[in-house]
């Protein structure tokens, strides 16, 4: 409800055209009494001052909207920080006309814009429009209000809010606060100006998106060109990351320790900075000249988006900042509260608690085989450990419990990955989009046969889907299935082709092939799905070496290869329809392990700093920090997607934004670990390289990078094929 009315105010009131510019003031005075009526101006004053006592996420759910239309009233400035300190300082006969709406005051900053001015220096007053006073902060938590005047106006970048430059004196104190005040204002802050950023940025990539369609040349719209295409998944992707950050820092606010939630706030203040001038970039490119005109709305956002990043420091700065935390204490512990209301929440509810302490002692009562470079022992060993996870109940989790399941929520399966990937131990078997096949389109035979095999981790399965000639172009396979009768009446296939690239192939007794049986029907019709034992005589696999030596996967060549028809999986030319569903469970809950399996990486070359194995500079600081923020955005909107499905929708085009992430963080990773680790990752290259190669790969398994941002661009933000 509150989204929809700061929506309404601010379809009213935003900015149509840069002829709205000429009466910002005028008009955000007229605002203000909008603001005022709707609560806006109360939300993060206690209930005992009048106030609505709501948390940072409601004040962020409000700027993210205002941003949207660029409404010109400074809502983040005097709506939010302002009513904040006032709050905090328990200078309640400041703050009940502040709130009232009746009086209104910016605040000064240093000029360098990084901090809110101490008195008696010089300031630049942010958010003055309209404002008879300005509030500063001494060294020591005192609040001074201080009179406008004196001033001169700022012919600043940004032209949707006044700026003015003035000498502070000494001021009134009306109030102090604490230093944890301080911290969680600098918090709310910093959330509050990524939410603004968030707003923006989306504006421009949904006006953006409409040109794309619309626009024609060449004989077609420009949104069917991929580069362009490739553009806006891009910024689609850079929006949702920035989102999820904005919404975990706004949680945060008010659920972590000061300290915890200012390390939050600078993650996504850092993010979305960052991220709000490559999309504002990429949306003005999209539109050709048409953009870089003083009529186009565009430059406005950028404009704006500039003057964010710079407030209460750049990315620059939150980086260096992170990294100063982060390098001092190890945050691999940080205790998350536990989840106690139905709103947006990070912690764990009292049952998922309980199953994560449950997992953790198990974990620790069953040490797991070390990860190494996945030679014929290790995945041995890693196969007798998968089958005790499996005889303790820790497969299988979100299968249904008809099936040999658990049932349970996605959540826990997220629980487990996470702890896996944090403990250092194999990711959980890698089944669940094959059992999730076998549950959606086998038959009651064909699931007692295969499924509790899989579930008890007893028979391992490989995929046999990509071929020489047939990766992203996956329907273009050409290994054929012929259906005959053998001599004793067996209606059966026979197999003919090669497979390439199988994961764990050398290991597995059973193979999902995706093959061609219906040779006249058209292509993506022409396919079935086969349940192959691996064992059937004509099945030859050839090992291929990975560039760091493994021999994970490997090459699957079928000559004359004998399968029962019984072994179909749905029915003749339904393999694609399969495969496309299962795709989708190789993403979500299991994202995770991948997530806390990099943030693993990261804390033990963060721990080695600290123990003094290594030194760094502030470049390398920079390149650790950067790495840390693209992985905790990917973290926090894993979470976002989980919590998407916790109600059993089924997975949806969305997961490749969760892969495209995945990605990023991957690859900004491995260079941040090549930075730190400089000439030891070219002496000592055992580690470094396999992550290094594995983090490019990253962008190629499972449907590549090109790929994934065509289905963004066409199935999420819907633009013509
Ligand atoms: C570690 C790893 C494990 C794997 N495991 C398995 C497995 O278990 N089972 C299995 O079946 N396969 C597996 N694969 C194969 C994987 O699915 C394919 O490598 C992938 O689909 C890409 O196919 P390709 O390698 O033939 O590249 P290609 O499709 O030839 O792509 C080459 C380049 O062209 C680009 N490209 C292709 N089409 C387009 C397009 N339409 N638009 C824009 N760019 C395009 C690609 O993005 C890429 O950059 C695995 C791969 C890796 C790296």
């Amino acid at each position: 409800m509150l989204r929809e009315t700061a929506a309404r105010i601010a379809a009213a009131n935003g900015l149509a055209s840069v002829e709205d510019l000429g009466s910002i003031d005028d008009r955000a005075t007229a605002i203000w009494g909008v603001f005022a009526d709707a609560g806006l101006l109360a939300l993060r004053v206690p209930e005992s001052s009048g106030g609505m006592d709501a948390s940072a996420i409601e004040v962020c759910v409000v700027a993210v909207e205002l941003a949207a239309t660029m409404t010109p009233a400074p809502f983040v400035v005097q709506g939010a920080i302002v009513p904040s300190i006032l709050a905090a300082a328990q200078a309640s006969s400041v703050l009940e006309p502040v709130v009232g709406g009746e009086r209104r005051l910016g605040v000064a900053m240093s000029v360098d814009l990084q901090r809110i001015a101490r008195p008696t220096t010089e300031a630049v007053c942010v958010g003055a429009a309209g404002a008879d006073g300005v509030l500063s902060i001494g060294d020591d938590g005192s609040v001074h209000l201080h009179a406008i005047s004196e001033t001169t106006a700022i012919d600043g970048l940004d032209l949707t809010q006044s700026m003015l430059r003035t000498r502070l004196d000494a001021g009134q104190q009306v109030g102090t606060l604490s230093e944890d005040d301080r911290h969680r204002i600098h918090a709310l802050t910093l959330t509050v100006l990524a939410a603004d950023l968030v707003g923006l940025m989306q504006a421009a990539l949904d006006e953006t998106v409409v040109y794309l369609r619309d626009r024609q040349q060449f004989g077609k719209p420009i949104g069917s060109f991929q580069a362009l295409q490739h553009l806006a998944a891009d910024a689609a992707v850079l929006v949702e990351a920035s989102r999820s950050s904005m919404l975990r820092a706004s949680w945060a606010v008010d659920r972590l320790t000061p300290a915890g939630a200012l390390l939050a706030a600078r993650q996504a203040k850092a993010y979305a900075g960052r991220a709000a001038r490559s999309v504002i970039e990429a949306c003005t490119q999209c539109h050709g000249g048409v953009a870089v005109t003083w009529e186009h709305l565009m430059h406005l956002r950028l404009r704006r988006a500039l003057l964010d990043d710079q407030l209460f420091g750049d990315q620059r700065v939150q980086l260096l900042a992170i990294a100063a935390t982060r390098l001092a204490e190890d945050h691999t512990d940080a205790e998350i509260p536990p989840s106690t209301t139905d709103g947006l929440n990070f912690g764990d509810s009292p049952d998922e608690a309980e199953f994560r302490a449950g997992l953790r002692a198990w974990l620790h009562d069953n040490p797991a085989p070390e990860v190494g470079d996945g030679d014929d022992a290790e995945m041995d060993a890693q196969h007798v450990w998968h089958r005790m996870l499996a005889d303790a109940g820790w497969v299988g989790l979100t299968f249904p419990v008809a099936y040999g399941g658990r049932g349970l929520s996605p959540a826990h399966e997220a629980i487990l990955n996470d702890e896996l990937g944090a403990f250092g131990a194999p990711p959980a078997p890698a089944i669940n989009h094959i059992t999730n096949a076998i549950r959606l389109f086998g038959n009651e035979d064909q699931k007692t046969e295969h499924l509790s095999g899989m579930l008890s981790c007893r028979l391992r399965w490989c995929q046999g889907f990509s071929e020489p000639n047939a990766g992203s172009d996956l329907a273009s396979l050409t290994t054929r299935g012929e259906r005959f009768t053998t001599a004793d009446g067996t209606d059966a296939y026979r197999v003919n082709g090669q497979k390439i690239w199988t994961s764990e192939a050398l290991w597995a007794q059973w193979c999902l092939l995706l093959l061609r049986t219906e040779a006249d029907a058209p292509q993506h019709r022409g396919l079935s799905m086969l349940m192959v034992p691996m064992d059937t005589p004509g099945i030859e696999v050839t090992p291929i070496e990975t560039a760091y030596g493994s021999r994970e996967f490997a090459a699957v060549f079928f000559d004359d290869v004998v399968v029962p028809a019984e072994n179909l999986l749905g029915n003749p030319g339904q393999g694609w329809e399969i495969a496309m569903a299962l795709l989708g469970f190789e993403r979500g809950p299991a994202d995770m392990g991948w997530t806390a399996r990099l943030g693993r990486q990261l804390s033990l070359v963060e721990a080695a700093i600290r123990d003094g194995q290594l030194s760094v500079d502030d470049v390398q600081r920079h390149s650790l920090a950067e790495a840390w923020v693209e992985l905790e955005a990917l973290r926090v909107h894993v979470q976002r997607s989980t919590s998407a499905r916790l109600d059993g929708s089924a997975p949806g085009p969305e997961g490749s934004i969760d892969k495209l992430l995945m990605t990023r963080a991957d690859q900004r990773i491995s260079h941040a670990l090549y930075d730190v680790l400089a000439a030891r990752a070219v002496l000592e290259p055992e580690r470094f390289w396999q992550s290094y190669v594995w983090s490019r790969a990253q962008s190629i398994f499972g449907g590549t990078q090109q790929v994934q941002r065509n289905l963004v661009a066409q199935r999420v933000l819907g633009l013509p094929r």
